[in-house]
């Protein structure tokens, strides 16, 4: 049996990929979206998103990852929900192969985020899902009236902690300098509240527990001086890395991401990258959503210039 070719593959149902899959209907592109989580990506787990512009007082991640997804539903995406296993992008038409089949494509869009950094010390996959945890709004409540660190200083580490202080006793936030990363006025927000402290110039060197989960190994970066912090749940917030591992023949800039500049193109012709996948400076959710929108517009141009051909 033939299979079905679509114009347009897109890996990944986060803000770059639905806002790809919004212009790519509206131009009348036969288009399919790939997802392994629910859609929304990252920002789906973000409690508050504050600085995307239209919303005066701010959104929700969970409710503005379900808009996003209903406006690329209502324009006729197709949303597959699997995990994708390997791409062939060495010829066209391109060829994805996810659990529960295999799909072509004349074109292909990849913006598949980015997933949490792991920070890889002892102790760690011993309690990963039992007491620590990379995701503050899903896991939170499991830590109601309890001490909890999260580990990082960049804005979600921050933005975790401040969602935190409002269920827990005690929320530790531990950064290995003295200067948070995170942007000031959340920053304020998370030092005026009473039960978040500060354990700064500190790295994590090993969790702790027996059965249950009891707490982390903190070590000093200035003094050498180790100590025993007990928290029942820790949040790691430290960064994100590029979910590349299934791409094959793509170019990756030095830091893993995908090369591609401001137009989303590819090493490969045909293939575009877009969100927090790519070579960018600025990995927030307005700049996915443009890149969305820049890609499809690519995408749409190459299938009209190789019908030409
Ligand atoms: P990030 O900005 O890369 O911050 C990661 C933090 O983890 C940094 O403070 C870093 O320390 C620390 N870190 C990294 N590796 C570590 C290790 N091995 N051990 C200990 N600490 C380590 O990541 P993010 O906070 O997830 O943010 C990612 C992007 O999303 C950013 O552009 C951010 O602005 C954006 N974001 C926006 C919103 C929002 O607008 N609502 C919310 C969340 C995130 P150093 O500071 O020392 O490098």
């Amino acid at each position: 049996m033939d299979v079905k070719v679509y114009d347009l593959m897109i890996i990944g149902a986060g803000p770059a990929g639905l806002t790809a899959a919004v212009y790519a209907k509206r131009a009348g592109l036969d288009t399919v979206v790939f997802e392994k989580l629910a859609p929304g990506g990252q920002i789906a787990n973000t409690h508050l998103l504050e600085n995307y512009p239209g919303f005066p007082e701010g959104i929700s991640g969970a409710d503005f990852a379900e808009a996003l997804r209903k406006q690329a539903v209502r324009f006729g995406a197709e949303i597959v929900s699997d995990e994708i296993i390997s791409c062939d992008l060495s010829k066209r038409p391109f060829t994805i192969k996810a659990f529960g089949g295999e799909y072509k494509g004349k074109t292909v869009i990849i913006a598949g985020g980015a997933v949490p950094r792991k920070l890889g010390i002892e102790g760690e996959s011993d309690f990963l899902g039992q007491g620590i945890s990379f995701c503050a709004t899903c896991d939170g409540m499991f830590f109601k009236g309890m001490d909890v660190a999260v580990i990082g200083g960049g804005d979600t580490a921050i933005g975790d902690a401040i969602y935190l202080s409002n269920l827990c006793r005690t929320v530790y936030v531990i950064h290995r300098r003295d200067e948070l990363r995170a942007g000031k006025l959340i920053a304020e927000q998370a030092r005026a509240k009473d039960n978040i402290v500060f354990l700064l110039s500190k790295v994590p060197e090993k969790f702790f527990g027996g059965f249950d989960f009891e707490g982390i190994v903190l070590r000093d970066v200035k003094t050498g001086k180790t100590e025993e912090l007990a928290v029942q749940g820790c949040f790691e917030a430290v960064g994100n890395i590029p979910d590349t591992a299934y791409l094959e023949g793509i170019e990756l800039d030095s830091n893993g991401y995908i090369a591609a500049g401001e137009d989303t193109r590819t090493s490969i012709e045909g293939v575009f990258a877009a969100g927090d996948i790519r070579t960018k400076s600025l990995r927030q959710v307005v700049t996915a959503a443009a890149d969305g929108a820049v890609a499809a517009t690519e995408a749409y141009e190459f299938i009209e210039k190789t019908k030409k051909c």
